[in-house]
Order: structure tokens, then C-alpha cells, then sequence
């Protein structure tokens, strides 16, 4: 009874391989903004079609991409011209990113990076 399933199989490969390119993409069509103008807006692109990739089929990306793309405007924030990162601790500690494009802000509590998750050094 029920799908044969193979210790390497991954439901929805093609659409995880559709997403991977589709952030390399636009990382790449990001670190090209200064010469090709029309670079950003190509970049803005390819992360709402692979945001829709992801919401049609349900899948969730990592953390560390989701917090790379703004929100309203699917702009990446992973270069330092493309947003602002400030950290409050008024109440509780807290960075605050701002994107450049559109302003749009999120914050995010800041936590501390454990111990046992760095990488050891030699
Ligand atoms: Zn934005």
C-alpha cells in the first residue's frame, strides 16, 4: 500500500531545482546592478516567481532567503545598497531592516548564537 518511496527521493525535486536557480539568479542579477540598470528589476522577477513556486506547492524556504527578499517589493537585501540592518534593544533586542527600494520594514528578534552552532575553528 502507498507510494514506493526511495531513501533519496524528494517530493517536488523539479520545483526545488526551479527555486535554487531562480535565487542564484537573482543573487546573481543583484551583484550586477551597477552595470546592467536593468539588472534589479530582472532580480525582482525571478524572486516573486520563486516565491509563487513556493506558495502554489506549499513548500517553505529557508529562513535565510526569506529574509533576503522584501516583502512588498521582492527586492534581495543581501547587499548593503539595497537595505538598511539597525539593531534596537528598547524593549527587547531586535534588528530592524529597512529595503531601500520600497521602505518596507521588518524586524526580526535577535537572538544569540548558540555555542554548539559555530563553526570550530582550527
Ligand atoms: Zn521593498
Amino acid at each position: 500500500m502507498g507510494k514506493n518511496k526511495s531513501k533519496g527521493s524528494l517530493p517536488h525535486r523539479e520545483a526545488y531545482l526551479r527555486m535554487n536557480f531562480l535565487h542564484q539568479a537573482s543573487n546573481f542579477m543583484t551583484s550586477e546592478c551597477s552595470q546592467v540598470p536593468e539588472a534589479r528589476e530582472l532580480s525582482r522577477h525571478y524572486n516573486s516567481v520563486m516565491k509563487t513556486v513556493a506558495r502554489r506547492l506549499v513548500l517553505r524556504l529557508d529562513c535565510s532567503i526569506k529574509r533576503g527578499i522584501c516583502k512588498a517589493c521582492h527586492t534581495s537585501l543581501a547587499t548593503g545598497d539595497c537595505s538598511s540592518v539597525r539593531v534596537q534593544g528598547k524593549r527587547r533586542t531586535h534588528v530592524v531592516v529597512t529595503c531601500k527600494t520600497c521602505g518596507a520594514i521588518r524586524r526580526y528578534r535577535a537572538t544569540l548564537e548558540k555555542a554548539s552552532d559555530r563553526p570550530v575553528s582550527t
